[in-house]
């Protein structure tokens, strides 16, 4: 863009949200170039520069982003949007330039509502600060993902984002009542205030998961749950993870625990020394169940009975509870894989009927032609019908040179998710697409995928939101 028009843009923009909540300055570009996206960290860790925005703008709300999409449409420049940067596909990267809308100004908290149980806040706000406020009133948001204190409520939605009590309480598609968008021409909508309505398909779900090729997400209502009276915790070892499986089917239709965590073999035989002192083979469950007193009663009585008729050993309490402690600062800095390792979590969907035979497919695939690299995963998104298969790849010695790290690591990711999909798996649970897994959504769709790009034509004509990502 020559220095002229640069110039032109950029009085708009500052017009637009003010000119202390817009900067060209270098240092702000790239702390929006590198989120949680392993090819960005390990570009920039081995001196590469980032694709990074040209204007970096912070609107406070729905009315400047409206201000800032029609400067954009008009002058035909791609938008991305950046809320906590913590997404793990390289969404909010701005890989085409143009403008990088930060959505963190618009962390309001508007309204705490008792009565509609549900809690009215700016899209930017990052989520623990909603659950401290909802913590405030002496309920939850029931949303603990692992990155709860980095990532943005815009974020979660935009990328259909879950957290360890999904088993009982839902994703975050569950727990949204309305939502105000903005859409690409500036627009300003509201989706309705009662998402299980029969008139016409549900608007949020058009939004959920878009990833910000679509719109832009500036506000929504979450909803709020009564804390549990009692949250008790219970682990278990089966003789194997098939064994797991059938359990956790069987007791899925009767109750929902809110937290389960199956491990696969490898996980199991590092965790299990810890637990139990000596090593055991098997697969190790971790089981939360919660609410009323009388009800967990029963809801224990029944975990026991099922779990025991497929020979699982009772562990007791004492692994859960303490993990419950420490289940987000697992993901901190320091506790978690880093840099130089490359790894990548695949979190494919599967119903019961594909599940292991996707899980062994994929690990088979992997391995064996990636012998330096290791697969490992455990389960802990369950549903009446399936389960989330948290699969992560590890090598502890990727190429140095960065264009050949990325080769392979794209590689490795083709070949997993390939083979999920020739299974009959869907990629991927809750950690979105971005411009990691763009490449394949045709291959997973095949002729559906117009229906996204039949949206994408209508809504984005000039297809300045977000360029590249979901595949769009
Ligand atoms: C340590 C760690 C642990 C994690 N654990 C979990 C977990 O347990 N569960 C889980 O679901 N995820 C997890 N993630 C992934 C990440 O937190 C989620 O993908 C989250 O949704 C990203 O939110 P963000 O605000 O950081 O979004 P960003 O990374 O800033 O953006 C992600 C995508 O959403 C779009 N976007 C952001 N805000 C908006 C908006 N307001 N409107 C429209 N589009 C928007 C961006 O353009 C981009 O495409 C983890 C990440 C880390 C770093």
């Amino acid at each position: 863009m020559n220095e002229f028009l640069f110039t032109q843009i950029l009085t708009e923009l500052e017009d637009a949200v003010g000119k202390e909540n817009c900067s060209t300055k270098l240092v702000d570009k790239v702390a929006h170039s590198v989120d949680y996206f392993w090819l960005s960290r390990m570009w920039a860790d081995r001196g590469r520069e980032m694709p990074m925005g040209d204007f970096i703008v912070s609107p406070k709300d729905a009315q400047e982003v409206s201000k800032v999409l029609k400067i954009a449409n008009y002058y035909k420049i791609p938008v991305t949007t950046w809320g906590g940067g913590g997404g793990t596909q390289g969404g909010a990267i701005p890989v085409c330039g143009g403008i990088l809308l930060d959505t963190k100004r618009m962390n309001q908290i508007y309204d705490i509502n008792e009565q509609g149980m549900y809690i009215e806040c700016g899209a930017g706000a990052i989520y623990k600060h909603i659950e401290w406020a909802a913590n405030e009133r002496g309920y939850s948001t029931m949303h603990f993902p692992s990155s709860l204190t980095c990532s943005t409520v815009g974020g979660f939605l935009a990328h259909r984002g879950i957290g360890v009590v999904s088993t009982k309480y839902g994703k975050i598609d569950d727990m949204v009542l309305q939502m105000e968008v903005v859409l690409p021409n500036g627009d300003i909508i509201n989706t309705s205030s009662a998402p299980k309505h029969a008139a016409g398909p549900d608007l949020n779900q058009i939004f959920i998961g878009s990833e910000g090729t679509l719109g832009i997400i500036t506000k929504a209502q979450i909803r709020i749950y009564i804390q549990p009276e009692v949250r008790r915790f219970r682990g278990f070892l089966f003789k194997n993870m098939h064994a797991a499986f059938e359990a956790s089917r069987e007791l899925l239709q009767i109750f929902k625990p809110s937290v389960m965590r199956l491990y696969d073999d490898a996980e199991t035989a590092s965790l299990i020394k810890k637990i139990v002192g000596v090593a055991k083979p098997g697969a190790f469950m971790n089981i939360a169940y919660e609410g009323k007193k009388e009800l967990v009663d029963v809801e224990e009585k029944i975990l026991l009975e099922t779990f025991a008729k497929y020979g699982a050993e009772d562990l007791g309490s004492e692994y859960g509870e303490k993990w419950w402690e420490e289940k987000i600062t697992f993901f901190y800095p320091g506790h978690m894989m880093d840099l130089p390792q490359m790894f990548g979590t695949m979190d494919t969907i599967a119903p019961y009927d594909k599940i292991e035979e996707i899980y062994w497919a994929m690990k088979k695939a992997i391995e064996t032609k990636y012998p330096n690299i290791k697969f490992i995963a455990h389960f802990s998104h369950w549903y009446e019908w399936g389960a989330m298969i948290y699969d992560r790849f590890i090598c502890d010695n990727p190429p140095q040179d960065p264009i050949e790290a990325m080769k392979l690591h794209n590689e490795v990711w083709t070949t997993g998710v390939r083979t999920a999909l020739a299974h009959g798996g869907v990629v991927n649970d809750h950690h979105g697409v971005g411009i990691k897994l763009g490449r394949l959504m045709k291959e997973q769709y095949g002729p559906a995928m117009q229906v996204f790009e039949g949206l994408k034509k209508s809504l984005d004509p000039n297809g300045i939101m977000n360029p590249f990502k979901l595949g769009l």
